[in-house]
């Protein structure tokens, strides 16, 4: 049967998926397509009521308070970003560098940036950003509770980027999408949307999961990133750079930064074990399945087959 691809636009005879919801473990089915042309994977239709399948514990909704308080990431990360890169050598040694030193380096960033996050759910990253020394954060997700103001400074505003759109005057250095625009039902929108409020020399950030990966071709409707119904599009690096252009922007740098869940929660799926399952915590894989795991995954990233990038979008 003919399916319209909701980024790209072909309409075709789209290679077709059954895949079942397994974090939770209903089992229930729904149908995903994958375009011919751009290799976007897709639900076919997108739930009315999607808000039924996140409950209140889903995990982007836990509290940070503590981490906002915390003294001791407050000098691991104010120290890390602030003096220069022989300190963080020296720290390096003794703690893993927060994340966001990478991205706001190559998003061309400063302390200064105003930074804007987008879909950010209680905002556990931009908390860390603050601590790290970055003063302008801003997030916003319209599915959490309330408008959250943390004490030090940081805001996230209960909000679509469209409501905020329309009541904004400001601009941003940085817009940040992390593994929230596969939940979106139109990213082209949100894209443009982004890129409206974007400064002349900002960045766009965006961290995906990608479809055109080693776990999609080899588990298939088992690949964990599917995430049926919540992930409504699997983009590849074809479909983001079709967002990016239709938006008037380019792709600058694709990282992959996929972790070795791709194999722990696709194997897992295969085996009919769900992500809540308390089957999970009996050892169901060895030390040498763990280390070639973990190998592999390093070498999926080099040779650009991981399961997630981390997209850089710039006029
Ligand atoms: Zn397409």
């Amino acid at each position: 049967m003919s399916n319209l691809c909701r980024i790209c636009g072909i309409e075709g005879d789209h290679q077709a998926y059954t895949v079942k919801e397994m974090m939770f473990g209903t089992r229930e089915e729904f149908e995903y397509f994958q375009c011919s042309f751009c290799g976007c994977l897709q639900i076919k239709q997108v739930p009315e009521d999607l808000g039924r399948y996140y409950p209140e514990n889903y995990y982007s909704f836990q509290s940070y308070d503590k981490l906002a308080v915390s003294r001791w990431r407050s000098f691991r990360y104010a120290l890390r970003n602030k003096r220069g890169q022989w300190l963080e050598r020296m720290a390096g040694a003794f703690v893993r560098p927060p994340k966001h030193l990478a991205w706001v380096r190559n998003a061309g960033a400063d302390l200064d940036s105003k930074i804007l996050d987008i879909g950010c759910g209680n905002g556990k990253t931009l908390l860390k950003m603050h601590l790290g020394g970055f003063r302008h954060c801003i997030g916003l997700d319209p599915f959490i509770q309330e408008t959250l103001r943390y004490h030090n400074g940081v805001v996230i505003h209960k909000q679509s980027l469209q409501e905020f759109r329309e009541n904004t005057q400001e601009n941003f250095d940085l817009i940040m999408f992390h593994h929230s625009l596969e939940h979106m039902g139109d990213p082209q929108e949100m894209i443009n949307a982004a890129a409206a409020l974007l400064t002349e020399r900002g960045r766009i950030l965006v961290r995906v999961p990608v479809a055109d990966s080693y776990a999609w071709e080899h588990y298939r409707e088992n690949w964990l990133q599917i995430d049926a119904p919540r992930h409504l599009y699997l983009l590849t690096r074809k479909s983001m750079s079709i967002l990016a252009e239709n938006s008037g922007l380019k792709v600058e740098r694709i990282d992959y930064d996929s972790t070795k869940g791709q194999f722990i929660g696709s194997e897992l799926y295969q085996r009919d074990i769900p992500g809540n399952s308390s089957s999970r915590n009996k050892p169901v894989f060895n030390r040498s399945q763990l280390r070639s795991f973990k190998q592999k995954t390093r070498e999926l990233n080099q040779q650009e087959q991981g399961d997630q990038a981390v997209f850089y979008f710039c006029r």
